[in-house]
């Protein structure tokens, strides 16, 4: 999709730090981490929010943890944990509209989130 920010990173058309890819799948470090890991799972697919998300991308939705668990693994992360986050709109905190997931560790997590 023209404009989108993360289309064109997965398109290689703005520069990111990928972590991995395959045909469905990108992953980035995020340009602000606020976690030792922070990586951004992100479908090639455009879709908005995660409210966009439709009966025909549970395989791809099932992908993206698999893909989490894989490079938690990869990064040391199996034992003490990890936390995925899926920001959505406004109240969410979504400033990028092409689904994301946040895979965050490296430090304990607060909860509730802010
Ligand atoms: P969200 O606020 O949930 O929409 O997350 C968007 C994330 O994208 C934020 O954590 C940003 O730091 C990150 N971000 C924005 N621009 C870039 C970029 N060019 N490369 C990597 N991460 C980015
Ligand atoms: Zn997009």
């Amino acid at each position: 999709m023209a404009d989108c920010l993360f289309c064109s990173i997965g398109a290689g058309e703005v520069p990111a730090e990928k972590v991995y890819e395959d045909d469905q799948l990108f992953a980035i470090r995020d340009i602000n981490p606020v976690a030792p890991l922070h990586l951004l799972l992100i479908p090639r697919k455009h879709i908005a929010t995660i409210l966009d998300f439709e009966d025909t991308d549970s395989a791809l939705v099932a992908g993206i943890y698999r893909l989490a668990a894989r490079l938690a693994a990869e990064n040391d992360l199996s034992d003490d944990g990890y936390r995925v986050v899926a920001n959505c709109k406004s109240d969410g905190g979504q400033t990028v509209y092409h689904v994301h997931f946040h895979l965050l560790g490296g430090r304990a997590m607060a909860w509730p989130p802010g």
